[in-house]
Order: C-alpha cells, then structure tokens, then sequence
C-alpha cells in the first residue's frame, strides 16, 4: 500500500470530508494526490469523480504533480469503466468557478461512460 500524504484542512467541503471518510462513498480509488468515487448523481451507470486529495477549489490551484496525476487517473478511471461498462465512448468533463458549471468548490474530473442512446448533452455546443 502507498503511503498517503493528506494537504486536505479538515471539514471545509464535502469532497474534504469524503476525503477524511468523514461522509460516505464509493471509493474505487485511491493514491498520495487523488482519489476516485462514484458520483451520488450517476448521470450514466459507472459515472465516476476523479479528485484531488489536498483541498484546492479549481484547476488554477493544482500543482504540476496534482495536474499529472489526476490525468493519470482519469485515464485508469476510463479503462476501468471501458471494462466493467463496455460504453460506446466516455466524456471527461471538468468545471471550474460557478460561471464555468461548478457546484463543488474541491477540485474534480467527471469521467462519463457514453452509450449512443443516453440522451445526456455532455457534448461541446455546435452550430
Ligand atoms: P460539478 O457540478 O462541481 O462539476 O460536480 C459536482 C458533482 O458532485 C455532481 O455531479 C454531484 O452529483 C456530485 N456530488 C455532490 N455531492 C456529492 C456527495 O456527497 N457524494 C458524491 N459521491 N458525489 C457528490
């Protein structure tokens, strides 16, 4: 096992409790600088949130090592759906900032599984 080191001051968000396992969630994965859980929302079956271990509000707050790993992680989150969900494609969606579609100040990834036939609008707007 790896030897976590947790930045996160404890209690401020949702996403720091969960990270305390002071609330409840499906961890599916965990390393020094991210964890991954499923999403309470679950926009498709085996939507997953990759996110930042150390409290930091949006991607402007990452450091360079947190950027990588996260993107690591995104990506073994994506081959793991690929293999428990066999979806069609997978989006990656990432807000930062209210105007930007955030609603939870802690930094994280969605990674979506995709079917053709999901009627989710997670696409980038075309004319
Ligand atoms: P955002 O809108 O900030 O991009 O995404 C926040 C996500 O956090 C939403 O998809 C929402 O469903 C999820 N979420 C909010 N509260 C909780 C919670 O307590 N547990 C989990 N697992 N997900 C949460």
């Amino acid at each position: 096992m790896p030897e976590f080191v947790d930045h996160s001051p404890p209690g401020e968000c949702i996403f720091c409790r969960i990270v305390h396992q002071e609330l409840p969630a499906a961890l599916v994965y965990e390393d020094a600088l991210t964890l991954a859980f499923m999403d309470i929302g679950q926009v498709t079956p085996g939507h997953v949130l990759v996110a930042t271990r150390r409290h930091a509000a949006t991607l402007l707050e990452l450091t360079p090592a947190e950027a990588a790993a996260v993107m690591q992680t995104a990506q073994r989150m994506a081959q793991a759906v690929q293999t428990a969900f066999a979806p069609a494609g997978i989006t990656l969606l990432q807000a930062n900032g209210a105007a930007g579609g955030q609603t939870v100040a802690h930094f994280h990834m969605h990674v979506v599984p995709r079917h053709a036939d999901d009627g989710i609008k997670l696409s980038w707007p075309r004319k």
